[in-house]
């Protein structure tokens, strides 16, 4: 499928029948797998020959889903996760355990900052965030002997930072660690991290890559780029025999292309067991199936309510990325130049009242824990995603008390516009 331009592999990547093979890809909705011999299941347990024997760390309907996300970002190896938090934390934990450091952007999701700040530092892993925007020189200052690796968002959920991949990257390969980057909104058909130099890239599969609400996922792909040999000193997981597969050395058995995945596999999934369904891989897949024709449809909806939001008296502000304008506007041409996503955050003049007076006179727009569906939806991300942070860690996640995140779906625009034109009316 590498020869092919993204639209097709949208389409048709991942999987190809053979003759009189089903059409769609099929469900294996089995956990687990018949063998002839207790030798054949050996090999299988000791990582000496591939195939499937229990669906709690691999599934063939989802390495089939995992293999077309890999070639649409252009990596070499990807694997389906219960969810984007699930995603996230093996992508980090696959590399930095009890005693590591990670040097992360302070904008990323609240889920994500949570994950890092509270769950896995009583894990024993340290984290840093720095202000995206931070200089070449304070970004370089916040790494450490320990550090192994550094972690963003191509654009941040909420916050809409548009992340300089190439600044982040170089910093991370001046130290010897790989970058990392939840690419959640941007999706594979706005922006490729990994042709940017970002070494593994993440999704919350549940947003736009699903796109129609209907099932939690995550994915990891490994752009197989990272030569975690050069750095063997900083990655014994990956470097120094692995015990609890008879000392098998993943860069050794596995190569560059499959180290990462295969021990995120072999160890975390087989430890932690947050695997995709079948079932959710199927979902997944179908939306990735019109994921070039649908983004191009959100990101028209995202700029059509951002410039009407940017007009409106009653708006005390407005952040997207896409609009003539905005902070990170060069950034977002640069890396973003077919789209910046559906999403828009904006601040209701009168504060955390209007903005909750507001959201409440929507009827097409309708109030979810949720972003990148078909249908639009909004969020006060102050009082719901991101309750548990003072206004300290608010303000450093760039959110405000009045900012409403609003993610425009696929409904016709001016439908869109005339319903937040009567809330604000009323608010
Ligand atoms: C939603 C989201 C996550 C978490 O994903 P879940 O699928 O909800 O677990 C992680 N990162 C970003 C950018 C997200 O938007």
């Amino acid at each position: 499928m590498s020869d092919y331009k993204i639209n097709t592999k949208c389409v048709q990547g991942g999987y190809t029948p053979g003759n009189g093979e089903p059409r769609q890809i099929p469900i294996i909705q089995s956990t687990t797998f018949k063998y002839a011999t207790s030798e054949d299941m050996g090999k299988l347990f000791d990582l000496e020959a591939s195939g499937y024997f229990y669906t709690r760390l691999q599934n063939p309907t989802n390495d089939h889903v995992a293999v077309k996300v890999a070639e649409l970002e252009g990596g070499t190896a990807a694997m389906l996760t219960s969810s984007g938090q699930a995603a996230n934390f093996y992508s980090v934990f696959n590399i930095a355990t009890c005693g590591d450091h990670v040097v992360a952007s302070s904008t990323i999701y609240g889920g994500t900052y949570n994950l890092f700040a509270v769950t896995m530092k009583k894990m024993g892993v340290d984290f840093t965030f720095v202000d995206p925007d931070c200089t070449e020189q304070e970004l370089n200052a916040a790494f450490r002997e320990n550090t192994k690796a550094v972690f963003g968002e191509t654009i941040a959920n909420p916050a809409l930072t548009v992340l300089d991949i190439e600044k982040f990257a170089r910093a991370a390969h001046a130290h010897g660690v790989p970058l990392i980057v939840d690419t959640t909104f941007a999706t594979p058909v706005l922006c490729r991290p990994i042709e940017w130099g970002a070494d593994i890239v993440t999704h919350s599969t549940t947003k736009y890559m699903d796109g129609h609400g209907a099932a939690v996922g995550g994915c990891i792909v490994d752009s197989g780029k990272f030569d975690w040999t050069a750095h063997a000193e900083k990655f014994p997981g990956l470097c120094t025999p692995d015990e609890s597969y008879h000392g098998i050395t993943y860069t050794e058995k596995f190569g560059l292309a499959g180290a990462f995945i295969t021990k995120a596999t072999a160890q975390l999934m087989r430890d932690f067991g947050s695997i995709q369904s079948p079932q959710n891989a199927f979902l997944l897949n179908l939306g990735l199936e019109s994921l070039h024709v649908r983004m191009p449809r959100h990101c028209e909806n995202g700029l059509a309510v951002a410039r009407f939001l940017k007009a409106h008296p009653k708006v005390a502000w407005v952040t997207y990325p896409g609009l003539e304008g905005d902070k990170y506007y060069a950034l977002a041409q640069k890396y973003l130049p077919d789209g910046a996503c559906g999403v828009v955050s904006f601040g209701v003049k009168g504060g955390r009242k209007a903005a909750e007076a507001f959201m409440k006179e929507l009827k097409l727009a309708a109030i979810e824990t949720h972003v990148a569906d078909a249908r639009t939806c909004c969020l006060h991300p102050a009082s719901a995603t991101h309750r548990q942070m003072n206004d300290d860690e608010l303000a450093a996640a760039g959110i405000t008390p009045d900012l409403v995140r609003m993610s425009c779906g696929l409904e016709d625009a001016d439908d869109l516009i005339a319903d937040i034109a009567q809330a604000l009316e009323k608010a």
